[in-house]
């Protein structure tokens, strides 16, 4: 009976009261007194556990209500603060006066008990008063041991059971981590607080939160939302919220490898015999170097140099490990180095054989160069291929801590070289032969040597005729690349022009790098607009030898002068418009690759040829090498 409703359970003590009433006055006197006494305390019981009853469902309900209603609280305070914090400057803060709203979230000493108050003007004052909220459900309650307790059912209900998907562990809560929401590409800040500091990945949605602490973002996400496992990007330690504790578990460790890839000595100098193809998380597969680069919005072009960068072997091999260059001390205040941190992270991504998508996006990195260029390089704005490999090359020689002369870096290993510049000033053409002859005799006019060092060579193209074929369509002329090399050559004079003097240069290579940049001159710049010469330069992308342009007693010295070409970039269409691409030589598969930001396709070597050419990096054979291909 006790089961029946307590509304039930009174009405069956009235009956048997008045049943033993009745019996009281069946006339056998004897008995009458003590049944009397009997049927009242018994009505008297009944009574009293039907009124406890009813008053524990009444106390059940109003629990209940008032749980909901600090939930919902709960969810508007956060709603209302997402979008105080939309309309706030990039800076504002919680505290500041005039900020309309602060939330203040506490624990109490009870698990789960959650108190939101407000300390702000323009709180809807319904909610103003602090709400006790009954205790978190059973099923979230550690290990589920407080199974009783009047919210456990719905709280289990509204969590998922124990034992449901998603094996529970420490704490009940389901460790879900969805991989394929995760993406590390992009700048580590609060999603609302937009902070840079103490930032927190939630492994269920991906987005990312500031603090772990009871008024943090993270604590209110993970309560909100149900999600409850966040990965500080910092320190790389996952931890639990809102019960606040670290987890450690060897089955997330490929998401911290993700977050930041690490390579060993023995798997860098692998890299270039492998052939492996890496399967991404959704199934695609990719080689790793060979990945595409997300635009984001015009930045194609600073795409393509690092593409081309990050394939070549001593120069990448530096950057996949950070302890080269970890301990460089540079001045206080100074940002460059960012540069180098960021090269370095974007490198061992576009590495990373455990990636979880087959493709990187560069942001992070063209932040820096947006920074660090003083926006003279952008995200935003098509630049110049040339121009930004030249910044970028000198902006990370001098952030290594190289400088113009003696101190070299890895920058300088790879891709410096020093040739002769002769110079001979030329009298002012409208001058009369006479007082030109003259001229020449004096030591102003004869010719002097430098010799300087150079990161790239500058190739020029000859001037476009404008022919047009029978069917009115432009003929785009061809040039061979050794005419065009030419330049270096030690004879031929060039002249150039300042807007008051005259010289006549010439040129000749005394040092050849390890990694040679070929930059073809395309685009100049008259008063009005920048022109492109479209000629197609025709090269051999192997085999190239550059001993012609070397003097005799450099030759001598120089032991290897034979170049192949391992990545050429090109520019398609319109001056300014245009868009970039390049291709590469993958060296474990000995594959070419044609990547233009996000697409990946093979391509045929002679293919490689018929493209406008931009800038192209070529490698010189080492002794070994070369052995190897007469042998082959
Ligand atoms: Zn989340």
């Amino acid at each position: 009976e006790r089961k029946k409703a307590p509304g039930n359970a009174a009405h069956n003590a009235l009956q048997i009261a008045a049943g033993l009433l009745q019996q009281s006055r069946c006339g056998r006197p004897s008995h009458s007194g003590a049944r009397l006494t009997q049927a009242t305390s018994s009505f008297r019981s009944a009574c009293a556990a039907a009124r406890q009853k009813l008053q524990q469902r009444a106390n059940e309900r109003a629990c209940a209500n008032e749980r909901r209603r600090a939930l919902r609280t709960l969810s508007e305070v956060t709603r209302l603060r997402r979008r105080r914090d939309r309309c706030l400057p990039r800076d504002g803060n919680n505290g500041a006066p005039g900020a309309p709203l602060r939330v203040r979230l506490r624990r109490s000493r009870f698990r789960g008990d959650v108190r939101a108050g407000e300390a702000g003007a323009g709180f809807p004052p319904a909610v103003g008063a602090e709400l006790a909220v009954q205790p978190w459900p059973a099923g979230a309650g550690r290990g589920g041991r407080r199974a009783s307790g009047p919210a456990g059912e719905a709280g289990a209900r509204r969590r998922g059971a124990p034992g449901q998907a998603g094996a529970p562990r420490r704490g009940g809560r389901r460790r879900r981590a969805h991989r394929s929401v995760l993406d590390f590409d992009f700048e580590k800040l609060c999603s609302i607080s937009l902070s840079h500091i103490n930032v927190y990945a939630c492994l269920v949605c991906g987005k990312y939160f500031q603090g772990r602490g009871l008024k943090s973002h993270a604590y209110i996400h993970s309560v909100q939302f149900s999600h409850h496992v966040f990965l500080n990007l910092h320190t790389l330690k996952f931890y639990c919220l809102p019960d606040n504790y670290e987890i450690i578990d060897s089955s997330l460790e490929d998401i911290t490898y993700v977050l930041k890839p690490t390579f060993t000595k023995q798997h860098i100098s692998n890299l270039d015999k492998q052939a492996k193809l890496s399967r991404a998380y959704d199934g695609t597969t990719y080689l790793p170097g060979i990945v595409g680069l997300n635009n984001i919005k015009a930045n194609d072009y600073a795409n393509a140099i690092l593409q081309a960068l990050s394939n070549v072997p001593p120069l990448r091999n530096y950057f996949l490990e950070e302890e080269n260059y970890k301990n460089i001390k540079r001045p206080p205040g100074d940002i460059m180095f960012l540069l180098v941190q960021r090269f370095g992270e974007l490198m061992r991504k576009l590495w990373n054989p455990r990636n979880f998508k087959a493709h990187v996006s560069p942001h992070e990195m063209l932040q820096a160069v947006v920074l660090c260029s003083k926006k003279n390089f952008q995200i935003t704005k098509q630049g110049d291929g040339v121009d930004f490999l030249s910044w970028f090359l000198n902006a990370l020689h001098s952030a290594l801590g190289g400088t113009k002369k003696k101190k070299k870096t890895i920058v300088t290993d790879v891709f410096q070289g020093s040739m002769r510049i002769f110079t001979k000033k030329l009298p002012h053409p409208d001058l009369p032969a006479e007082e030109k002859e003259q001229l020449l005799q004096n030591d102003e006019y004869q010719e002097k040597m430098v010799e300087s060092t150079f990161m790239y060579l500058t190739l020029d193209l000859p001037t476009a005729p404008l022919y047009k074929d029978e069917k009115e369509q432009l003929i785009i002329p061809q040039v061979p690349l050794f005419n065009i090399l030419a330049k270096f050559n030690g004879i031929t004079e060039k002249e150039y022009k300042t807007y008051k003097e005259n010289f006549l240069k010439r040129f000749q290579l005394t040092k050849l790098p390890p990694y040679l940049i070929f930059c073809i001159k395309r685009f100049t710049k008259n008063n009005f607009f920048v022109e492109k010469n479209p000629t197609i330069v025709n090269f051999p992308i192997t085999n190239v030898d550059l001993r012609e342009y070397l003097s005799e007693e450099v030759q001598a010295v120089h032991k290897n002068t034979t170049y192949d070409l391992i990545a050429n970039i090109v520019h398609d269409g319109k001056p300014t418009e245009g868009a970039y691409r390049i291709h590469v030589l993958h060296h474990g598969t000995g594959k070419w690759y044609e990547l233009q930001d996000l697409q990946v396709t093979d391509i045929l070597p002679q293919m490689i040829t018929l493209s406008e050419a931009y800038i192209q990096i070529w490698k010189r054979r080492d002794s070994k090498e070369e052995t190897n291909q007469q042998g082959a």
